[in-house]
């Protein structure tokens, strides 16, 4: 972790301190009010439960530390990504999307921001190194693309797409602000599923967009109060407890994950692994740069479903579910949705079980 990493982690844990005063909690309450006393209108504070509350305020603040940015959360990562989205795209704008990242954003930008008069045009992750970006209003990357774990390099596209005159988000999901920083790298908007590692522990859906452009966040913003989109303060309070672990639970997850893709690599049952950890991958060029390690997510493929399903049946120790970045390893045949790969790929999630354990649930079940 980069020094200044590890400075953003220890600020992030004692960030209520500077504000607190004799007899208040160090832990931020849930403050479940929807209304706040408001005498007057024009004395600043909180006044309407979809406009402000202090629940969000807390775990936002965690947010802004990670991300060096302001930070407005959101009820879902699908929450901030649809924020982001009708917050820089109007009619008659194009907008360019990654037709191997994650299906939903495809599905909404298809079937919601068409209809509205967004041209969308679907390009591989590896093609945006090349792609030409002219008269794009919004070029939205995803790296390493979910499922396929494919990378672009975020700074030669901001730039290129900046050249073009197009605002640039990107979808951090995969690795959290802590191991890639996309605003550091040229990008308007960061947009990000706290389901995931961050909140980290499967018991809640979250999200957020960051950015440094006060303007277009204060778009973002308006996007929230407007449509809606809020979070309530019991979910703003597991993320906050959530991010408070991020930093020790990535460092075995990715730790792990390197170990079991060595040793998945070299399994004569398993084919086409994809870890950008490896030296042999093809995403390995942009680790130790643009990303800080191989992430902790884990593509391979079993010669058929049937295969597949078979293994993640059969160990204990891998849940069989959607989703990814908790503390419990977690696998699925991402085909059964519809994604680009083949039937028996298998998207495996490592979580916090000590490695070994974990290694010889994964090769008992390999073995049949
Ligand atoms: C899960 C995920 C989302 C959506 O997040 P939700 O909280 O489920 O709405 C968006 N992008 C990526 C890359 C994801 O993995």
């Amino acid at each position: 972790m980069t020094p200044d990493a590890q400075s953003r982690i220890a600020r992030l844990l004692h960030h209520r301190k500077p504000g607190l005063s004799q007899g208040e909690p160090i832990i931020p309450p849930i403050t479940a009010s929807a209304t706040f006393h408001l005498p007057t209108v024009q004395s600043g504070g909180q006044f309407y439960g979809r406009n402000g509350n202090p629940s969000w305020d807390a775990v936002e603040a965690r947010l802004s530390i990670l991300e060096d940015a302001e930070a407005i959360s959101f009820p879902s990562g699908m929450a901030a990504i649809t924020a982001a989205l009708f917050s820089t795209l109007k009619a008659g704008d194009r907008l360019v999307i990654p037709s191997d990242g994650y299906y939903v954003t495809r599905v909404l930008s298809e079937g919601f921001l068409k209809p509205l008069g967004v041209e969308v045009t679907q390009i591989p992750t590896r093609d945006f190194e090349t792609a030409d970006f002219t008269g794009a209003a919004v070029v939205y990357l995803e790296t390493p693309s979910n499922p396929g774990l494919d990378v672009v390099d975020i700074q030669s596209v901001a730039t290129r797409a900046h050249q073009a005159g197009a605002k640039v988000i990107a979808d951090n999901t995969t690795m959290t602000p802590l191991l890639q920083r996309p605003l550091d790298l040229g990008c308007d908007l960061v947009v990000a599923a706290d389901t995931k590692a961050p909140a980290g522990h499967s018991d809640v859906l979250f999200g957020h967009v960051a950015g440094r452009d006060a303007a277009l966040m204060a778009r973002v913003r308006d996007w929230r109060r407007m449509s809606g989109s809020i979070a309530g303060p019991f979910e703003a309070f597991l993320v906050h407890r959530g991010l408070e672990t991020l930093e020790v639970r990535l460092d075995r997850m990715c730790s792990s994950a390197a170990t079991i893709a060595d040793r998945l690599a070299a399994h004569p049952a398993v084919r086409n692994l994809r870890f950008p950890g490896l030296a042999s991958d093809p995403s390995h060029q942009v680790v130790g740069s643009q990303m800080a390690n191989g992430g902790f997510l884990i593509g391979f493929e079993l010669p058929d479903a049937g295969a597949a399903e078979g293994f993640l049946a059969r160990c204990p120790l891998v849940e069989q579910s959607t989703s990814f970045g908790g503390t419990h390893s977690a696998g699925e045949r991402r085909a059964r949705w519809g994604d680009g790969v083949s039937e028996g790929f298998i998207r495996l999630s490592v979580g916090v079980e000590p490695v070994e354990v974990l290694w010889q649930a994964i090769d008992t079940a390999l073995a049949g």
